[in-house]
């Protein structure tokens, strides 16, 4: 008996020195995806010709990004809702520009990630966009209607268009939307320090997919460059137009 008791110290103590060394390699990883290496995201970053305005929620190191979208004709879209459910980064934004959590009337959602559709119940004016196969988790997760998008969509947004590109791989689901020249890849790729793009394997449900479809993108858009004056990042700063995602297609011989 005492010996099956210590027998099963040591193997108790032996599983939980790997959970903890696990846990501290998962630890590094993270943050040198998120942080270090990574392109900083400043909150109040302002991109699309002083149309879209970053709002950055800080969780311990990692920054969560949303985007807060000025409409043509009044009101705000937001391209994702970050995780805080209260949305007091983004409501704060609003305050100090003289409005409120009503006057975001849409939220385009670039996948289902809790870091990503959290805030939405902050927003109860707004309609929820986004592409059908992660609009189901949302409609579940946030007990909310959702408008199913698919590729190719463009929505008319109180004057303003968003296209709607699907990019399954990060979630089955998962957006980019091109917005005032901003093009949202969020989770989907992510920027490094030097301005360089990849695409995004942490936490991504299907790598290879992801891969794929990043390129397709970049090869759609290859034509019409000029309409991509900068990419956004969940995670990451903003880099500047397409040619960041054109050298990486390249580089991965993907282009
Ligand atoms: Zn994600």
């Amino acid at each position: 008996m005492g010996h099956a008791a210590s027998r099963f110290r040591r193997w108790a103590l032996a599983a939980l020195a790997s959970v903890v060394v696990l846990a501290v390699v998962l630890v590094a990883v993270v943050l040198a995806v998120f942080r270090f290496g990574a392109l900083p995201l400043d909150h109040g970053t302002i991109l699309g010709g002083g149309r879209v305005e970053a709002v950055v929620e800080e969780l311990g190191p990692i920054a969560i990004g949303s985007y807060l979208i000025a409409l043509e004709n009044g009101g705000y879209a937001l391209v994702d809702a970050g995780m805080d459910s209260e949305a007091r980064a983004v409501r704060s934004v609003l305050r100090r520009r003289g409005d409120g959590a009503r006057d975001v009337r849409f939220i385009f959602v670039t996948h289902a990630h809790g870091d990503h559709m959290g805030g939405i119940p902050s927003f109860p004016a707004a309609e929820i966009y986004a592409i059908e196969a992660d609009a189901k988790a949302i409609r579940r997760a946030r007990s909310r209607t959702v408008q199913g998008l698919a590729d190719g969509d463009v929505v008319k947004a109180s004057g303003t268009e968003v296209e709607v590109f699907a990019l399954p791989g990060h979630t089955p689901g998962s957006a980019a939307y091109l917005v005032y020249g901003v093009l949202f890849l969020e989770d989907s790729a992510a920027a490094a320090y030097d301005g360089s793009v990849q695409a995004n394997w942490l936490f991504s449900e299907d790598s290879e997919l992801n891969e794929e479809s990043l390129a397709a993108l970049a090869r759609r858009l290859e034509g019409r460059a000029d309409d991509v004056q900068q990419i956004a990042f969940g995670h990451q700063g903003p880099v500047d137009g397409l040619g960041p995602l054109l050298k990486w297609a390249s580089d991965r011989g993907l282009r």
